[in-house]
């Protein structure tokens, strides 16, 4: 079956556009979290995040900021800007998607959730796992 996001963006699957440039486009989710939450997606399809290729993102994620900055304006919002990656991470749609939510009484999204205070132990040996 076609991907849901190429249908969307190629204007063969309806949606509710807010922004589209050469690259990228942007609808409301169909299920927003908060009133204006909006999806960005490429025009070309790419699964995740470790699929699509570096001048591609960058032209994605310019087109974030502007929904994001329309969006605080016109709402007068913050805004929170989420990306999942796999299933565990919550990614239901394999074309990659920033979620643009804006957060607003009395529709405030509780995102993440913060753990306790890490070892310094951990956090070093974290460190030298991840630095590159
Ligand atoms: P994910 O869970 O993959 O990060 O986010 C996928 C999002 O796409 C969900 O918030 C879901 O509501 C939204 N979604 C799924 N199918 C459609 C659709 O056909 N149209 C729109 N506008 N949003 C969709
Ligand atoms: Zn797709």
């Amino acid at each position: 079956m076609a991907c849901i996001f190429c249908e969307i963006a190629a204007g063969r699957a309806p949606s509710y556009k807010i922004y589209e440039d050469a690259d990228s486009f942007a609808f409301l989710d169909i299920n927003p979290a908060a009133p204006g939450h909006t999806l960005v997606v490429p025009k070309s399809h790419a699964a995740m995040i470790f699929d699509i290729d570096e001048l591609s993102l960058r032209r994605l994620t310019s087109a974030v900021k502007h929904v994001a900055d329309r969006i605080r304006k016109v709402m007068g919002a913050d805004v929170s800007v989420l990306q999942n990656n796999g299933r565990l991470a919550g990614q239901g749609v394999d074309h990659v998607h920033f979620h643009v939510i804006p957060q607003k009484m009395p529709h405030v999204v509780r995102l993440g959730h913060m753990g306790p205070r890490a070892p310094d132990e951990d956090l070093k040996a974290m460190t030298e796992q991840l630095k590159f």
